[in-house]
């Protein structure tokens, strides 16, 4: 069992899957992730500029820093975009032999190879 999975609504977090109240009174993405780093719940994965990520109409969930899962446990290939913060997609090319990641925000291409070496 990983961590239980919430969004925010009107300054209040909610079990994704039970729509049960977990906290209220947190209206800021900060105040949001000091709550999260004291229990075991895990906030939507946001871009740079706060907006969500959405894979299928989904907000996807970052698990121990770098598994990515929807809200149904569907553990999902995704990686963020040393840009823009937002969603990274591999391209669905099955002649490349690559590792290409594809931001669905800015377009921006890269390797989680490489990503993964420099830091
Ligand atoms: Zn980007």
């Amino acid at each position: 069992m990983g961590p239980t999975k919430v969004i925010s609504k009107a300054g209040a977090l909610y079990e994704v899957k039970t729509d049960k109240l977990v906290q209220d009174g947190l209206p800021t993405r900060t105040e949001q992730e000091t709550y999260a780093a004291q229990h075991y719940i895990a906030l939507p994965v946001i871009d740079k500029a706060g907006k969500q990520w959405v894979l299928e109409g989904q907000p996807v969930f970052c698990l121990h820093g770098t598994q990515y899962e929807t809200v149904d446990d569907q553990k999902v290939h995704l990686a963020r975009c040393p840009d823009c913060g937002g969603m990274g997609i591999r391209d669905d090319e099955p002649l490349v032999e690559s590792d290409c990641i594809r931001c669905v925000q800015c377009g921006h291409e890269f390797d989680t190879r490489l990503e993964m070496m420099e830091t």
